[in-house]
Order: C-alpha cells, then structure tokens, then sequence
C-alpha cells in the first residue's frame, strides 16, 4: 500500500471531541500499529538522513513519541517542550494563543547551544499558534530551525503558510481538508 494509504487508514477520526463540530484526528491508533507507526517515522526522517541534525524539539505530548523515534534514527538529542510549569531546571517560556486565551510553554534554558541545527517535531499541524511558540523559544536560545515535521496537515487552517512566513521549512506526510 501507498504511505498515504498506510497513514490515512491507520488514523483514526473522532467526530465532535474535544467539543461539538471538531473532528479529532486521533494517531494513537497509528502508534499502535507497527508498520504504520515505522512508516511515519521513516517518512519523516528521510530528507534529513546523513545531515547532522543536533538536536531533536518534540512538543509535548505527541510530539515526545514522534521525536524520540526520530531521534534515534539520526543519532541526534532530544529536547521536550512542554506546557508551563512541568521542567525541574531554568527554563524560557512563551505565552501563545489558544481558541479561548493564553497559554504558556516552555524548554529548558540549556537545552540548545546558540547554531544548534534543530527540528522540531509534533504530530498535527492546524493554526500553526502551537509550532510558532516553539519555533520562538528556539530561536530565542540561538538555534538554527531546519524544519518543522508534522505526520499531519490541515491546510485549511493555514498553520504551514505561517510557518513558512517565518522562513521555516516544513515537512508533513498527509493532509485532512
Ligand atoms: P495548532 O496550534 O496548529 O492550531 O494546533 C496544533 C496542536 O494541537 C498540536 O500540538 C496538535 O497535537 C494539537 N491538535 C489540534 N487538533 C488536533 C487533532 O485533530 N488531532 C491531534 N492528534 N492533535 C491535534
């Protein structure tokens, strides 16, 4: 079967959750599924195969699966980032925009070394807010943003183009209308 076939069959949609009208797309089901789960992750590592990449940046939680994965495959660390409030060291934060106010993120203040070639990893992109806010606290620490990797795109909602507006690259294995 085609990768798009793979992914799209293993990715489960849940009508109206978190609330009324929204349709989750739900990847536990791909990580569950071992060829589908193997096929992202390597989908998703082969433009970078044989660059040195330092640094892996997950966001928290789905992300933290996907970029650990990646990271092993290119021998690169990884670096959480997380909701406010969850890491033990200095850290930098970021307020960014939900749907209804604010919230914060942050990583740790040492995670990334000023030139640091970094790609950050989360499972959906849909607005872009959430990437963004990373995309800020990296640069913020100095680091050199390759990409930006996402199993999933919801064009409509505009996240690449922003993304891309910030002169970053972004890679993304299937799309949802
Ligand atoms: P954005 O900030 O781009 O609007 O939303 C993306 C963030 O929300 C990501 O961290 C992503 O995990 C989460 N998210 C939003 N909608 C969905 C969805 O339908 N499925 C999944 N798995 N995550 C979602």
């Amino acid at each position: 079967p085609s990768l798009e076939d793979t992914l799209l069959s293993a990715i489960r949609t849940i009508p109206d959750y978190p609330k009324p009208g929204i349709l989750f797309r739900d990847i536990t089901t791909l990580l569950g599924n071992a060829r589908a789960f193997r096929r992202a992750v390597d989908e998703l590592v082969h433009p970078y195969a044989g660059s040195k990449i330092d640094k892996i940046a997950g966001i928290e939680a789905r992300g933290f699966i996907l970029g650990g994965a990646i990271a092993h495959q290119l021998s690169s660390g990884f670096i959480p980032i997380r909701k406010k409030g969850k890491l033990p060291h200095e850290t930098v934060r970021v307020a960014y925009s939900l749907e209804y106010g604010l919230d914060e993120m942050e990583m740790h203040a040492d995670a990334v070394e000023p030139g640091e070639k970094v790609i950050l990893v989360d499972d959906l992109i849909a607005t872009g807010g959430t990437a963004e806010a990373a995309v800020r606290l990296l640069r913020q620490m100095g680091a050199d943003i390759v990409a930006a990797c996402f199993v999933i795109d919801l064009p409509d909602l505009g996240g690449r183009a922003r993304l891309e507006g910030l002169g970053v690259d972004v890679h993304t294995l299937i799309a949802f209308e």
